[in-house]
Parts: C-alpha cells; sequence; structure tokens
C-alpha cells in the first residue's frame, strides 16, 4: 500500500502520518522532515534549501525529486508520503517512478482545513527535538511524549506561514486536479479531533489494504 496524504501546512499530515505508519507497517516519508535534518547536519544540500525553506518557498522540482527518488528505491515496505508531491510536476514523476518500480499509489487523501484555523495552528506550534512529536499547547515547558526540548521551526513565522500558504494555493491545489478523478482520491475532514480525523483515514484505507 502507497499512500499521499495531502494537505496544507498544519492540516495534520505528520501527526496523521505517525499514526497510520504504526498501523499498517508504512514507511513515513515527510519530504520537510528530511530537509530539515539535511539543514540540521550543515550537509551541502541543507545549505542550498535553508533560506527557501526558511521564507517559505518550494524546493526546486528536479532537487525534490531526485532525493525522493533516492529513499523511495530503498523502501522495503509501502510508503506513507507527506509534502510531496507538491506540484504537478512532481505528481507527474512521482508516477513515473513508481510505475519504474512496479508500484503504484493505492489512496491519495487530502486533509481539509479552513484557513483561519491553520494560521491559528501553525502560529502556536512547537515541535520536539528529540522524537519530532507536536505541541500545540504553549504551556507545555517539554515534549510530553519524552521530554525533549521543543522547538519553533524557522518557517513557522507569520510572514513565512503567509507565503506558504499562497504557494499551497498556487503550486499544490492544482495537484489536487490530477488525482481527483483517478478513483483513488478522498477528502477527510482536519478539523476535527485527531482521533476522528484518523478514524476515517483509517476507514478509507481499510478499502485498500
Ligand atoms: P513541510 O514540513 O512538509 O511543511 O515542508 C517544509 C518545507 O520544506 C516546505 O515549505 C518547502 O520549503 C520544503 N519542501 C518540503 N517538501 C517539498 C516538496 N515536495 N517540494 C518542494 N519543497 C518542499
Amino acid at each position: 500500500m502507497n499512500i499521499i496524504l495531502m494537505g496544507c501546512p498544519g492540516a495534520g499530515k505528520g501527526t496523521q502520518s505517525a499514526k497510520i505508519q504504526a498501523v499498517f507497517n508504512l514507511k513515513h516519508i515527510s519530504t520537510g522532515d528530511v530537509l530539515r535534518a539535511e539543514i540540521a547536519s550543515g550537509s551541502a544540500l541543507g545549505k542550498e534549501v535553508k533560506d527557501l525553506i526558511a521564507q517559505g518557498n518550494l524546493v526546486p522540482d528536479g532537487l525534490m525529486i531526485s532525493i525522493l527518488e533516492n529513499i523511495i528505491k530503498t523502501a522495503t515496505q509501502g510508503v506513507i508520503l507527506d509534502g510531496f508531491p507538491r506540484t504537478t510536476a512532481q505528481a507527474e514523476a512521482l508516477e513515473k517512478m513508481l510505475k519504474g518500480l512496479g508500484r503504484e499509489i493505492s489512496k491519495v487523501i487530502m486533509i481539509d482545513l479552513p484557513e483561519s484555523e491553520v494560521i491559528k495552528r501553525l502560529s502556536s506550534r512547537r515541535l520536539c527535538k528529540a522524537c519530532g512529536k507536536i505541541s500545540a499547547n504553549p504551556a507545555e515547558k517539554v515534549c510530553v511524549a519524552c521530554g525533549g526540548e521543543l522547538y519553533t521551526r524557522a518557517d513557522d513565522t507569520p510572514e513565512s506561514i503567509k507565503h506558504r500558504l499562497e504557494v499551497y494555493r498556487r503550486d499544490t491545489l492544482p495537484v489536487i486536479n490530477y488525482y481527483e478523478h483517478s478513483g483513488k482520491f478522498v477528502k477527510i475532514n482536519g478539523n476535527q479531533p485527531v482521533e476522528n480525523v484518523f478514524k476515517e483515514i483509517e476507514n478509507s484505507l481499510e478499502e485498500v489494504k
């Protein structure tokens, strides 16, 4: 089973991916996490993408596609793609890539959330440095899961959030057209408790398991 999880920044893709991964035994591939790890390691790639990401711009398609290809070709189990594809060119490349590996997309899940809620979530979220868990509660001093240090993402500033939403509308929303009539597309209301969102995702995945 290979799944694409779509949705604007802050829709809950990371949170839901962690849950899907545990229940369906899939490999979670977050292209944002991969890029942030490159930045943290100080690699040449990290240096190349650091400013683009902080400003809320997309990393160029060619680079992103080759990064994803390197990860996906070594995956021995099904995958959850979180944050890829973000452009129609990436969606086309992904289809070709999977075909070459004898795989195909099983489901495209879009987590839908009103923009007002997105801004509220992104403005208050922090992440754990150690385990990546998201904290939405400003009163929490450390990660509730592992006690790790919490930090604010470099691109969760008001200007960057605004720009990321513009980029999402311009470049990523059209990707929905690409999948909408594939018979694999499902839209889920993300403006409900995490467990309810997951229940809906789980139901839609049971059909293709
Ligand atoms: P995310 O953690 O998915 O919100 O991604 C954080 C940032 O990484 C994005 O705002 C982009 O700058 C970059 N990024 C992640 N995935 C992609 C992608 N598929 N294409 C281009 N840029 C990406």
